[in-house]
């Protein structure tokens, strides 16, 4: 079992596979054109298998694959279809342009559980937001993953000014179509303009408003997650900022340049890729798993070093 200096277990993975997207969201992406890893840089799948395959022998038992946006490398069908064989638990993490095209071969492949980030149920806004991207494609998206997979969430990140009116519409939204939404606090990574929302305050006026209660299943992850009476819908809420779940905190990254990270907000990683490629053995990817657990903080101080979200897999 992996084990932290805190006593935390450690038993979730979170996968970038792509440091490319097809979304240049603003507060994601910084606005000067960031430079792309090269070909060799990027984890091949065999090595995220390896990897895997360390991280479960430490108990590490459940997987997300992130990026970027996952859904645009190529041969990830492929790569999904070797976690089903090998009796994975993984999900995935999109912006859900691709979702509607792919669900049935995502499906195929294994995939039974999705999360969609969608910030602004606007067209107009939701292009500027995304800068350039189409509403309705990942909301059909959305309408085909109630189709093929068995967990479909959606992620929205608030923020103070652009989309924090349309909150309400959002739990609608949830209400209307059966959704799991979470709503995400806004960390300040690479915008240089901090658009936080308290999204405890946000919880307050919504439960009174909606008649939310607290959701009979929570879920392992971080999500506070509330229901109104007999609705299938779920309300959540993940709020880093103003209440900090770092004490839950059970989970490691791994880059799409083969870095292992112990916190989001963290500056330190561990480079698994190269010792993978220097030889090291199943035991040897194990230590460097071990080295990152122990560099877990206590709690995160936010003080994030200047990155784009999509380079490190959020
Ligand atoms: N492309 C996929 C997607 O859009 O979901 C996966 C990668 S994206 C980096 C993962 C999540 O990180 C998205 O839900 C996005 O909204 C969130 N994210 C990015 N920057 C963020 C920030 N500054 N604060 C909070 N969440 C952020």
């Amino acid at each position: 079992m992996l084990v932290d200096r805190f006593g935390r277990v450690i038993d979730y993975l979170r996968i970038s596979v792509t440091d490319h997207c097809n979304l240049n969201c603003i507060y994601c992406r910084p606005h000067s054109q960031i430079e792309h890893l090269s070909h060799a840089e990027i984890l091949r799948y065999e090595e995220i298998l390896e990897i895997i395959e360390a991280a479960r022998e430490l108990g590490i038992k459940k997987f997300r694959i992130t990026g970027g946006e996952p859904l645009v490398r190529r041969g990830l069908l492929g790569f999904l279809k070797k976690l089903k064989e090998i009796d994975l638990d993984f999900s995935l993490t999109t912006n859900g342009i691709l979702v509607s095209a792919m669900a049935s071969d995502l499906s195929r492949a294994g995939l039974k559980k999705i999360n969609i980030s969608l910030d602004s149920l606007r067209a107009d806004r939701f292009s500027r937001i995304t800068r350039g991207g189409e509403l309705s494609r990942v909301l059909e998206g959305i309408e085909k993953s109630q189709k093929f997979f068995s967990t479909v969430k959606i992620n929205t990140v608030v923020m103070a000014g652009i989309n924090d009116d349309e909150i309400d519409d959002f739990v609608a939204m949830a209400f209307n179509r059966g959704l799991q939404i979470r709503f995400i606090e806004f960390m300040d990574l690479c915008s240089g303009e901090d658009r936080f929302v308290s999204l405890k305050e946000v919880k307050k006026r919504l439960i009174a408003e909606w008649k939310l209660i607290p959701a009979a299943v929570q879920g392992s992850g971080p999500s506070d997650n509330y229901t109104n009476a007999g609705g299938k819908a779920v309300v959540g809420f993940i709020t880093p900022r103003s209440e900090p779940f770092c004490c839950r905190c059970n989970r490691l990254r791994l880059t799409a340049d083969g870095k292992l990270k112990a916190c989001l907000a963290s500056a330190q990683k561990l480079d698994i890729k190269a010792a993978l490629r220097n030889g090291a053995s199943r035991e040897g990817l194990k230590a460097l798993f071990q080295e990152a657990a122990q560099q877990k903080s206590q709690g995160h101080n936010f003080k994030f070093e200047r990155i784009a979200m999509s380079s490190i897999g959020g």
